[in-house]
């Protein structure tokens, strides 16, 4: 069945990786280590259909334009699928086709820190999905439009894409404003512009999901204000939605089968605040109570918390904690705990305090790493183990800068906390687009220690048992490839990952 308008994204991005949002993180892995075949089986399977080849489940930003423009044209001409259903859809009658994309060109801040990190992988795997769902023949073969969004659709531009693959129209920013105007005028074989630059949607505009969406992501707030200058959110205004229209969406997705609720937030702690981001405990227990009450509902998991709200407040986490463990995903040691994600980024302070002063709010960036120490304690207290991601690389980082986050992550010794260190990116939409980006070429000595021992971390707490394979593994291949690649600063880093000295 043709219809006018057919959404969809790439492979990767209509996966929920078997309900896992934190492997998501692999599309930022090399690609041809493993057949994408392969990968596309056992990694990230496609969400399954309705059984009329409509996805069952679509990237939350995506159902919201499908809401937009099944308002606007009539919900029998919108159709969601994933790419190889296509062919079902599209036809001489399909006038644009709408894609959605977090990282299509794979230089977000995981994809250039891991490909290049590993080194031997052409790119990243959400890049080479990304290309095999522009070169599917499908997009062009009845001059429908190409219309691509989504937070990574600055990639194109930077990476002067938009002409390769044949893209008519990239929308910058959130599409909830303009989102109708610009399918109007596909829809009308008008003229399309090559880039918008979209303007700040009021909360109003933007709708509600009405079909469920992949892990159960709900949206509780959006855009941050703190100013972190490394960071898009805080250029978007800061809205925290209604309790009731959260429920409502989340109840949607239990209805339709997601046993997960992801609570979409940049910080779980902006949810409701006060002045000065002084978190606001009552409406954050009375959240989580809520989503906790709805039926179906097997695991709980709010997309990213600060720090600082941890230590200002430890009463929130004491009470919120026991239904994020209930409802955790994870077990850790036979018993369920919970995870979030969270930004440490460095340990120091003269960094904190020129590129991201308002991430201690409410408390003082003076003590940034006490309040790093003290809010790791707490979550760990409360069986919340953080997923934890580190920014090496930052413009004007010294010596002196990276060893205070060494000897951060060395005051974190022992904690359950999984490091996602990273290399410095400067995104389009950021304060600091301007500024020169980490690469592998410019990693001192010292980085790639400060790299090997967040890894060594991570196999020392989660997975100790393989610690002997890794060694084994690295001492024999690894090590080897690495020092033929990158020289002998990175022999020291190597030794200290396998385990010799042992820590
Ligand atoms: S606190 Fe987090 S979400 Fe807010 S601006 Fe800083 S990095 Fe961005």
């Amino acid at each position: 069945m043709e219809l006018p308008i057919v959404l969809t994204a790439s492979a990767i991005e209509m996966s929920d990786f078997g309900l896992n949002p934190f492997i998501s993180f692999t599309g930022g892995f090399p690609s041809k280590i493993v057949p994408q075949r392969i990968l596309k089986w056992h990694l990230y399977p496609a969400t399954k259909d309705n059984g009329d080849s409509t996805a069952a489940f679509a990237p939350y930003g995506m159902r919201k334009i499908e809401a937009l423009l099944a308002r606007e044209f009539g919900e029998s001409n919108v159709v969601t699928c994933t790419p190889s259903n296509l062919p079902k859809f599209v036809g001489p009658e399909t006038k644009a086709i709408g894609i959605s994309t977090m990282d299509p060109l794979g230089i977000g801040f995981v994809s250039r820190t891991y490909t290049s990190l590993v080194g031997f992988g052409r790119e990243p795997i959400s890049a080479a999905e990304f290309r095999e769902l522009m070169n599917n023949p499908i997009m062009r073969k009845y001059g429908s439009k190409i219309i691509v969004g989504g937070s990574g659709s600055w990639q194109i531009i930077r990476g002067n894409m938009q002409d390769a693959y044949g893209i008519d129209t990239v929308v910058i920013g959130e599409g909830d404003r303009a989102a109708a105007e610009i399918f109007r005028k596909a829809v009308q074989g008008e003229p399309l512009p090559k880039i918008v630059q979209t303007e700040k949607p009021k909360m109003e505009e933007i709708p509600l999901i009405t079909k469920p969406s992949l892990f159960g992501v709900v949206e509780i707030t959006r855009g941050c204000g703190k100013g972190c200058q490394f960071c898009s959110p805080t250029m978007r205004t800061r809205y925290s939605f209604p309790l009731e229209r959260i429920k409502k969406e989340a109840e949607l997705n239990a209805r339709a089968g997601s046993r997960m609720i992801v609570l979409q937030t940049d910080d779980i702690f902006l949810y409701k605040c006060k002045e000065r981001f002084i978190p606001n405990k009552k409406a954050i227990v009375e959240l989580i109570e809520t989503i906790d009450r709805i039926p179906g509902v097997e695991y709980i998991q709010p997309a990213h918390a600060a720090l600082s709200p941890v230590v200002y407040d430890q009463k929130i986490i004491e009470e919120i904690a026991p239904m994020l463990v209930e409802k955790g995903r994870w077990p850790y040691n036979g018993k369920k705990v919970a995870s979030i994600e969270v930004g440490i980024e460095t340990g120091s302070v003269r960094l904190m305090e020129k590129h991201m002063k308002g991430k201690a709010l409410p408390l003082e960036v003076k003590d940034w790493p006490e309040i790093v120490t003290q809010a790791i304690g707490i979550f760990n207290d409360n069986g919340i183990y953080p997923l934890a991601t580190l920014v090496t690389g930052l413009p004007d980082e010294t010596t002196e800068d990276t060893l205070a986050t060494m000897e951060l992550v060395d005051d974190l010794k022992g904690t359950k906390i999984f490091y996602v260190p990273l290399f410095f990116t400067s995104e389009e939409d950021c304060l600091l687009r301007a500024s020169r980006q980490m690469d592998l070429r410019h990693l001192t000595e010292l980085q790639w220690d400060f790299f090997a021992t967040c890894w060594q971390h991570n196999i020392a707490i989660w997975h100790p048992q393989y610690r002997p394979l890794y060694a084994a593994g690295a001492m024999f291949g690894f090590m080897f490839y690495y020092m033929w690649k990158h020289g002998a600063k990175v022999l020291q880093p190597m030794m200290k990952l396998v385990g010799f000295p042992k820590s």
